[in-house]
């Protein structure tokens, strides 16, 4: 009995076989609030990746082929703004051409990244809606969290996202604020300045989730990208598509506006992930060029 007990012990000290996988991220570790991107490798003496799966504390990652013979894979891994551990399981799932599983977990590093505070005095319009707004934002808001609740199994966009509208960027993602030293709340988007009028385009290839005006966020698109990946478009004065087109990266959505509760014309630009809101300015600056790659089709042996 005793000797079982040794030997099972003892296979626990040797460990697994070498790694399958090489995996590499940034120098700094996965910064809170946003999305890091993770470089997955087949080791030299194994077959190529089929296919690639995973998750950074729990949270789904997106991951695609980023060269033509499979060998090496890029994955987005989103991370909370509010994530208060600088530490999470890295758990990667592969299947290889040969037809094998390869099963990857290791702890991955987490930083605060920093975010502005700003204190604000707003009118009592902002603060105080009447009962019967909102009961319309809570309308809105359920609607909303349907739309964001759909999951697309394929994945609808490649390579790197494009700037949704031209203007210069007037407020950044994160910043925590104060309104009359009372509510409390993060600013989930990124703010793009432009005059009514200027033209707002889809920062990747898509479908349409939602097209509609809303009390908040005012004329609002909402495009799902596949696997759980969304952006929002708020504010607009002009939306020129429908709920279920299918939208190319670059193709117009409409118009910057000042539409629902802003006080002056810009674009409100979201990056969701899952359950995350993460940096789209982050988001923006990925060099996802190696994604345009053609990969041909995994030929299955009988
Ligand atoms: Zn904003």
């Amino acid at each position: 009995m005793i000797a079982v007990v040794v030997a099972a012990c003892m296979l626990a000290i040797a460990g697994p076989a070498p790694d399958a996988l090489d995996v590499a991220w940034p120098a700094e570790g996965f910064p809170t609030g946003r999305a890091t991107l993770v470089e997955v490798r087949s080791a030299p003496a194994r077959s190529p990746i089929v296919s690639l799966t995973g998750s950074l504390g729990g949270r789904a990652i997106v991951a695609f082929p980023a060269s033509g013979d499979r060998r090496r894979w890029l994955a987005l891994a989103p991370v909370s703004i509010e994530q208060k551990r600088r530490q999470l399981p890295l758990v990667l799932d592969a299947t290889l051409q040969d037809g094998s599983a390869v099963g990857w977990r290791k702890p991955a590093p987490v930083i605060e990244a920093p975010y502005d505070e700003r204190h604000l005095k707003v009118s009592k319009k902002f603060i105080k809606p009447s009962v019967a707004q909102r009961k319309r934002a809570a309308r809105e808001a359920k609607a909303l969290s349907v739309a964001l609740a759909t999951v697309t199994p394929e994945r609808l966009w490649r390579g790197s996202f494009a700037r949704p509208t031209a203007g210069v960027e007037t407020s950044p993602f994160g910043t925590r604020r104060t309104y009359n030293d009372k509510k409390k709340s993060r600013h989930l988007g990124l703010d793009l300045d432009g005059a009514v009028g200027a033209p707002i385009v889809a920062t990747a290839r898509g479908r349409v989730a939602l097209a509609t005006e809303r009390f908040y966020s005012g004329g609002t698109v909402v495009i799902d990208h596949g696997h759980s990946l969304f952006t929002m478009y708020f504010h607009m004065s002009r939306i020129d598509v429908r709920v279920g087109d299918v939208v190319e990266k670059g193709q117009g959505l409409g118009a910057v506006g000042a539409t629902g509760q802003v006080t002056g014309p810009h674009l409100h630009f979201t990056v969701r992930f899952g359950e995350l809101y993460v940096d789209p300015a982050r988001v923006l600056a990925l060099d996802l060029s190696a994604d345009a790659v053609d990969v041909p089709p995994v030929v299955t042996r009988p």
